[in-house]
């Protein structure tokens, strides 16, 4: 849907099929450990709030129960798969369940070595959309509380998986407001945007969650943690942020799957998958690059070619 500018009506998603997802992800998961075919299943659970959901291994096929799938199963599995993750790797061989967004980012994950393909059943779950931040975990899945990647989502049906469950309903056609902001930025001065990012970076607190949610930030020993010799200042300090925001973007541009999951997480609400998106459309137009298509070792950053644009060595 293009945007006329008018307020959008607020149009409920119909979840469904969440029900039907819920139900085979547990027969799923019950059989594969029965089956000793996996040792332990990443899933989603009920949490304390009502409604709410949030990440759980099981090892029995007892537990198979208490899997569920929800607009409120907001987190990006994959992050448990990385090799970082050592007490969740040493339970053995694993499935996952991974929404389409999620499912990009194992194929980076397995592009760059984290676990292998055969190392992992991944039961992809059909899916409508998710909970934006900050909305309550009973909420019905509407336009107004959506989270904004699923406005502009085009892999509702995770293929690659393993195994897919759950039914994709009709969806309604929303407006793409983050693709609208982005275009906003594009048509922006270099100085604005340089304005209009420094405004953005101000309130950072430095918390770090965005780091620790990601998947691609598994480094054992971060170089913004480093205090000998320390390459960016850890106070939250504009100069720090500043330098903590361009180390973040460069370090996983050419490699960010776009899950969103470190601008969900941000408490001061910081637009940080704009900047994802930025950088991911920069890899496209130069190098033609989309990261989480299929596993790749390198990407544009980490390879060289000869053929490589070398035009703004001057
Ligand atoms: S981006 Fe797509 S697959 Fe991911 S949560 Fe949203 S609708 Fe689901
Ligand atoms: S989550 Fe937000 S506030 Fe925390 S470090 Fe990241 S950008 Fe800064
Ligand atoms: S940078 Fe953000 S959007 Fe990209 S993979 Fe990490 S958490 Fe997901």
């Amino acid at each position: 849907m293009k945007s006329t500018g008018k307020p959008e009506p607020t149009v409920t998603i119909d979840t469904s099929g969440y029900a039907v997802a819920t139900e085979e992800i547990r027969s799923e998961a019950k059989r594969l450990l029965l089956e000793k075919i996996v040792d332990a299943v990443v899933g989603y659970q009920s949490g304390r709030r009502k409604g709410s959901a949030v990440p759980v291994i099981i090892t029995d096929p007892a537990q198979a129960e208490q899997l569920v799938f929800s607009p409120a199963c907001v987190n990006n599995l994959s992050i448990y798969l990385t090799k970082a993750k050592k007490e969740i790797r040493a339970k053995g061989k694993l499935a996952v369940v991974a929404k389409g967004c999620d499912l990009r980012a194992l194929a980076g994950l397995m592009g760059e070595s984290q676990f292998k393909r055969e190392e992992v059943v991944i039961i992809g779950v059909t899916c409508a959309g998710v909970h934006s931040a900050g909305v309550q975990p009973n909420e019905p899945l509407t336009s107004a509380t959506i989270a904004k990647k699923c406005r502009e989502c085009s892999v509702h049906i995770p293929e690659g998986a393993d195994l897919i469950v759950g039914k994709l309903p009709l969806l309604p056609d929303l407006t793409p407001t983050e693709k609208e902001l982005l275009e906003k930025l594009d048509a922006m001065t270099p100085g604005e945007r340089w304005e209009y990012w420094k405004e953005q970076f101000t309130r950072c607190i430095r918390c770090l969650a965005c780091r620790q949610v990601c998947p691609f930030c598994y480094c054992e020993q971060c170089l913004c943690d480093r205090g000998r010799p320390q390459a960016v200042d850890t106070s939250p300090r504009p100069s720090g942020n500043m330098g903590w925001h361009i180390v973040r973007a460069m370090h996983l541009a050419g490699r960010c799957s776009g899950c969103a999951e470190c601008e969900r997480v941000c408490p001061m609400d910081i637009p940080l998958n704009l900047l994802n998106r930025k950088m991911a459309q920069e890899l496209k137009e130069l190098y033609q690059y989309e990261a989480g298509l299929t596993p790749q070792e390198k990407g544009p950053l980490t390879s060289y070619d000869e053929k490589d644009d070398q035009s703004f060595i001057k």
